[in-house]
């Protein structure tokens, strides 16, 4: 009897604590999920200029592309269409807000699906 009871009595915390670990497992793939959105953005290498969609952790990040440690967040030059890495080690010791390195112009807009769709020319 008090041997029944026991048996019975493991299988339900066994059964609770399964439960609870599955909903813990869920919320966490749940939060990955999120994350996951949330942090992937448009990147471009200042050393090499390739730019793709990338989650960005550090900043410079290391360059899928070249390895070099030159990874910044992307902006999109309104006026000439290309690709503005964001490089603040740059653009802070000059002083002055971030701009195009190709036309000098301070337009920078964020990059949109829109504008993904019609990549600038190299
Ligand atoms: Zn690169
Ligand atoms: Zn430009």
């Amino acid at each position: 009897m008090v041997k029944s009871f026991w048996s019975k009595a493991v299988v339900i915390i066994g059964f609770i604590g399964l439960m609870s670990l599955i909903m813990v497992m869920s919320i966490k793939s749940f939060n990955a999920e999120l994350d996951t959105i949330s942090l992937v953005q448009w990147v471009a290498c200042a050393s090499c200029g390739h730019y793709y969609m990338e989650q960005l952790g550090n900043r410079p990040a290391k360059c899928k592309e070249c390895g070099e440690e030159a990874l910044w967040p992307a902006m999109r030059c309104a006026d000439c269409n290309v690709m503005v890495s964001i490089n603040l080690r740059k653009y802070n010791p000059e002083g002055r807000e971030p701009y195009c390195i190709t036309c000098g112009s301070g337009k920078l807009v964020k990059i949109t699906e829109e504008g993904s769709q019609k990549p600038p020319p190299p």
